[in-house]
């Protein structure tokens, strides 16, 4: 690996006041198909099979959005959480996210649809863009972070780390060669100071130190996944990034087959699930749901 990650131990520039609200556009950044044991396992002994498709065939697997969010920052400017798939990957999906992937998933964009076009047609220049947070590192989310060459990329430490020091980075969801770049990385420590509890979630950090975006620590999907708390004019947005991949999870419903660590899974999953007890009319938007992305609306403010 050349990348390299600095902490960031302040919020970022640009902050504004006090109660500063931002607007939130979930961006269709392509689809992939899986089985539906891939989302949502009911256990037993063939959850791995089911997991991998066996017994199930490919008509009737789910066709799963890859999403990226824009916010846009009274004063700190546009921002996305989660890059989508590269643009690359409208034609040649192979070479961008390997032979494997593509040849399971068929991963796809609707062609002019990558983000940095959806991007343009709202004004807005990939190549200067400022800042992008990462939930995760999974090859789905972070896919096209060479299209944002002067962002700075926030993410947390823990997920950095294992990131980086996989041996076996492919086998847990991760392609370095989407982040191996001598970009401006900050990695927030979630055991570190700085760090204080939001509503029902033990771990965040204020971005700007104005509570318009919070990341909040939701890991067990991966090592160090984040979900995104954005504050809207009269409630909270929350993209719960793979924390939960579904609104049937989110409910109770069955858990991923083989998240990292299923304990902080849970954990997580409880942190989520009680913030929308408590504010139920906060919008809470899962990682791949086709049926819950069709109610998302274009923009929230
Ligand atoms: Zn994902």
């Amino acid at each position: 690996m050349k990348a390299e990650a600095k902490a960031l131990r302040e919020p970022l520039p640009g902050g504004g006041e006090p109660g500063s609200t931002v607007r939130v556009e979930p961006l269709l950044g392509g689809s992939i198909s899986g089985p539906s044991g891939f989302f949502e396992s009911r256990g037993g002994r063939l959850a791995t099979l089911r997991m991998l498709g066996l017994g199930t065939p490919r008509s009737r697997w789910w066709r799963v959005p890859v999403p990226a969010y824009l916010i846009t920052h009274p004063t700190a400017g546009p921002m996305l959480v989660d890059t989508g798939f590269h643009a690359s990957v409208a034609a040649k999906p192979a070479a961008n996210l390997g032979r494997l992937v593509t040849r399971f998933g068929r991963p796809g964009i609707e062609p002019g649809r990558d983000i940095p076009a959806q991007l343009r047609e709202r004004g807005i220049d990939a190549g200067g863009l400022r800042t992008v947070v990462l939930t995760h590192l999974h090859f789905d989310h972070a896919s096209g972070i060479a299209e944002y060459p002067d962002a700075t990329f926030v993410l947390s430490k823990a997920e950095w780390e294992a990131a980086t020091s996989d041996p076996r980075p492919f086998l847990r969801g991760y392609r370095p060669a989407h982040y191996d770049y001598l970009f401006d990385y900050r990695t927030i420590d979630f055991d570190g100071p700085g760090i204080a509890s939001y509503a029902s979630f033990g771990r965040s950090f204020d971005l700007f130190g104005d509570g318009s975006v919070r990341l909040v620590y939701t890991p067990g999907h991966s090592a160090g996944h984040c979900s995104v708390v954005a504050r809207l004019r009269d409630r909270d947005l929350v993209i719960a990034g793979d924390a939960i991949y579904t609104q049937a999870q989110l409910e109770g419903g069955n858990p991923p087959p083989r998240p990292l660590d299923m304990h902080r899974w849970r954990r997580s999953l409880r942190e989520l699930q009680q913030f929308a007890r408590t504010y139920p009319r906060a919008e809470i938007i899962p990682g791949h749901d086709p049926e819950r992305w069709k109610t998302v609306a274009k923009g929230y403010e």
